[in-house]
């Protein structure tokens, strides 16, 4: 007989089975290295932020450095104390914050901040000035994403102020950065001039970064002039495309790391003309097969993708039919022999004959980001391959 515990383990795991997303930290490792080698001599920055794009920040983090970067990006600092209090040493910069931003904390626990205005550096300054030390800064200059970033009219005052505090102690300004708007060939090079500008005026003023950084996965991938010293790499590590036109992971060399499964729950036999789901939005065309698949718009499954996503079911693909639902949502089967229980991929490895995140994005007239980045808290992550 099952001991008791073990048989309510098995238990608790086939409820959570219902819905999964799967994380293959080989894909991880082997996307981050791929990239590594790509832009070589620059460095990497894995970007972590909003849980690694749904993948789970501290095992994607491990596994990244273990591939060969040497920093970590997050968005908030709470994301990067929780990089921290999962004993994670390396650097790691965060640059979106709002006013009262725990700069002290960030400083004593030496987390980078991105510095977007001169309040933002003042206080650094003023926080390191407190506790005696100095605070590790990367002043980004908006170079035309019109988002956070130093306008171009006020980065001179920005750096000889940086210079001043660096003079005193109070601040090291280890990076200089930018972000693209990754719009045309034209504005990536404009874009590029101004930082080269940005560059320029922060040398005259006395300053020395040790990283300059500008590409995300687009351009680190595409742009080797725009590389500098370091990449800050998010989709490209996690296997989804960051283009619009059409160049899968797989053309770059890169594998998803997410597969995001269930089992169906229900099969049912139905009449032609059979309405389906909310609206009946779907009428069965001839008489047919559907299973019920339970994850639904709760779960991150885009609603825009009724009637147009599909899933890896019995061995093909199968089209979704009528609306997806908060819950749920439906798959014709035709002919084919379907059984409760039956494992189905949503999306996951193409090579596995799944969908990607990435078709997903396409019947939802989205991008793969929005896809891996929304799956909902009733999915429980699980893990394979080594972090
Ligand atoms: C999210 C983000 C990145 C990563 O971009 P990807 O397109 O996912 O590679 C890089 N830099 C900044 C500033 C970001 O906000």
């Amino acid at each position: 007989m099952t001991p008791p515990r073990e048989a309510e383990a098995a238990e608790a795991r086939a409820v959570e089975l219902v819905r999964e997303a799967r994380i293959d930290l080989d894909a991880v490792r082997r996307n981050v290295s791929t990239i590594a080698e790509r832009v070589h001599p620059a460095a990497v920055m894995v970007v972590v932020k909003a849980d690694a794009y749904g993948h789970g920040a501290v095992p994607v983090a491990e596994a990244a450095l273990r591939a060969g970067a040497t920093w970590l990006g997050v968005a908030d600092l709470a994301e990067a104390f929780a990089l921290r209090d999962a004993g994670i040493t390396a650097p790691v910069l965060a640059w979106l914050h709002d006013a009262d931003a725990p700069f002290a904390r960030a400083v004593e626990r030496d987390v980078d901040l991105g510095i977007s205005s001169l309040d933002q550096l003042e206080s650094a300054a003023r926080v390191a000035a407190e506790a005696t030390t100095t605070a590790n800064v990367h002043l980004k200059i908006d170079t035309g994403l019109s988002r956070n970033g130093v306008p171009p009219e006020q980065w001179q005052a920005v750096v000889q102020a940086a210079a001043a505090h660096e003079r005193a102690g109070r601040i090291r300004v280890r990076g200089v950065f930018s972000h693209l708007a990754n719009t045309s060939a034209e504005t990536d090079a404009a874009q590029l001039a101004s930082f080269e500008r940005a560059l320029a005026a922060a040398s005259a003023a006395g300053l020395a970064p040790e990283v300059r950084h500008l590409a995300s996965t687009a351009a680190a991938l595409r742009l080797p002039e725009a590389r500098f010293d370091l990449v800050r790499i998010g989709i490209g590590t996690y296997g989804v495309t960051p283009y619009g036109d059409g160049t899968t992971a797989a053309d770059l060399g890169l594998t998803p790391a997410m597969t995001l499964r269930g089992r169906i729950i229900a099969v049912r036999r139905v009449e032609p003309g059979t309405g389906v789901s909310y609206d009946h939005t779907w009428h069965a065309p001839r008489a047919t097969t559907l299973a019920l698949v339970p994850l639904g718009y709760a779960d991150g499954i885009p609603r825009q993708a009724s009637g147009r996503g599909e899933v890896l079911l019995a061995g093909r693909r199968r089209p979704v039919v009528g609306r997806i639902a908060m819950d749920q949502f439906v798959v014709d089967v035709g002919e084919d022999a379907v059984a409760v229980g039956d494992p189905v991929v949503l999306f996951g490895d193409p090579a596995s004959g799944a969908p990607s995140a990435d078709d997903w994005a396409a019947a939802a007239d989205t991008i793969g980001y929005e896809i891996v980045t929304r799956i909902g808290t009733r999915v429980v992550r699980t893990y394979e391959g080594r972090a």
